[in-house]
């Protein structure tokens, strides 16, 4: 017999989910409180896809989940009858000249975390040659060729689309006031199913669990041609610039430990768009079209999890990752539920977070 999900949540991790079950048999239910998912941390993310570059700040088991989700990702866009713009032109991170030190200690960090990540060194001419348009101050900068950036709101449209297609109910614009392992309760019925599986981000009912403010800016530079994500390495404010179709780029990310709603800070503003300015002056004249705030969903350690709490499959903590991770991720949390446990090197992901040190 068919087994049913109830999968509470559309953003990345729930419609990922959702997509991953239906393949494996499963009848899906997807429910999500918003009519359009577009008040979720999903549709607030830049789409960077820094599989090396999260091993700055992030432990190793971050890379070993996106490492093969990029090659996923492929895959997954590939099948989806909606285009999403998607590319793997590698990411390219850049020091002002006075913090060169930096490169060098990301650098050999990397190196000691993982011998065979791929990355290049590269200076004057090779460096242009890359990014003809970057600043002239920039003379070096480190290049991770296998890395990408993806449109995240066109891949959460063509997402939804496909679920539809594949025959998912897809209950949006109905907020779920309660859950257990085999029912999911709205304001108008209480629903039964085989697994209910929460992915509702910072919503979530999981210990541990807190929001971290992001902010960024979408602009559109007619007068800049990037052709892959800039990262400006910085010890206190570092940004990212990730182009988009159509001229259009994502100047990012604050991280700040608090959960709040609330518009972008002059103080937010003056960081980002200075720090483009530094990158290519033709930020000067960009147009801003959008100013975001959201908060990432996170567990004390900023760690992904997934495990079993009450009967009910939780998927969630992807704090700065979401789209990174999300491929591994979703694929080891259908395995957790039809096999019971994980396998090594990710049984740590089962580990809830009141169980870490
Ligand atoms: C500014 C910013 C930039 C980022 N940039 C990147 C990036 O470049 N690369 C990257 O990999 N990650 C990035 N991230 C992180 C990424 O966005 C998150 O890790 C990811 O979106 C988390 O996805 P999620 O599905 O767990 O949560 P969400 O996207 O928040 O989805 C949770 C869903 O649950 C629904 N929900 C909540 N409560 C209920 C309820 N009671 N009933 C029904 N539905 C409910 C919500 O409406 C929402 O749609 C960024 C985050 C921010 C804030």
């Amino acid at each position: 017999m068919t087994r049913r999900a109830a999968i509470v949540g559309a953003g990345v991790v729930g419609s990922l989910m959702a997509w991953r079950l239906n393949q494996r048999g499963w009848r899906i239910d997807l429910f999500d409180r918003d009519e359009h998912p577009s008040q979720n941390c999903s549709h607030a993310a830049a789409g960077l896809l820094d599989s090396v570059g999260a091993l700055e700040d992030a432990e190793p088991l971050i890379h070993s989940l996106a490492a093969p989700s990029l090659d996923m990702w492929a895959s997954i866009v590939d099948t989806l009858s909606e285009p999403v713009f998607f590319q793997r032109r590698g990411t390219l991170a850049l020091v002002h000249p006075n913090d060169r030190e930096q490169l060098d200690q990301w650098q050999q960090r990397i190196r000691r975390l993982n011998p065979q990540a791929a990355m290049e060194w590269l200076r004057g001419e090779s460096l242009r040659e890359l990014e003809p348009e970057i600043d002239s101050r920039f003379q070096e900068g480190l290049y991770f060729p296998m890395e990408g950036n993806i449109d995240n709101r066109a891949l959460l449209r063509a997402l939804h689309l496909q679920l539809r297609h594949m025959g998912t109910q897809m209950h949006f614009g109905t907020p779920v006031l309660s859950l257990s392992a085999n029912t999911v309760e709205t304001s108008t019925a209480e629903h039964s199913y085989d697994q209910v599986v929460d992915c509702r981000g910072v919503k979530a009912s999981a210990p541990g669990l807190r929001g971290v403010r992001g902010e960024l800016f979408i602009v559109r530079a007619p007068d800049v041609e990037l052709h892959r994500p800039i990262r400006l390495l910085h010890p206190k404010h570092p940004i990212y610039v990730v182009p988009r179709p159509n001229h259009s780029y994502v100047i990012g990310a604050t991280q700040i430990e608090c959960e709040d709603y609330g518009p972008v800070t002059v103080r937010s503003a003056l960081e980002l768009l200075s720090a483009a300015y530094v990158i290519h002056s033709g930020f000067g004249e960009a147009e801003i079209l959008e100013s975001v705030t959201q908060c990432r969903p996170a567990f004390t350690d900023n760690q992904p999890r997934t495990f079993f709490r009450e009967g009910v499959l939780h998927v969630n903590g992807l704090f700065r990752h979401g789209f990174l991770v999300s491929p591994k991720l979703t694929e080891l949390a259908c395995e957790l539920l039809e096999c019971g446990q994980l396998a090594p090197p990710f049984r740590e992901l089962e580990t809830e977070a009141t169980q870490c040190a």
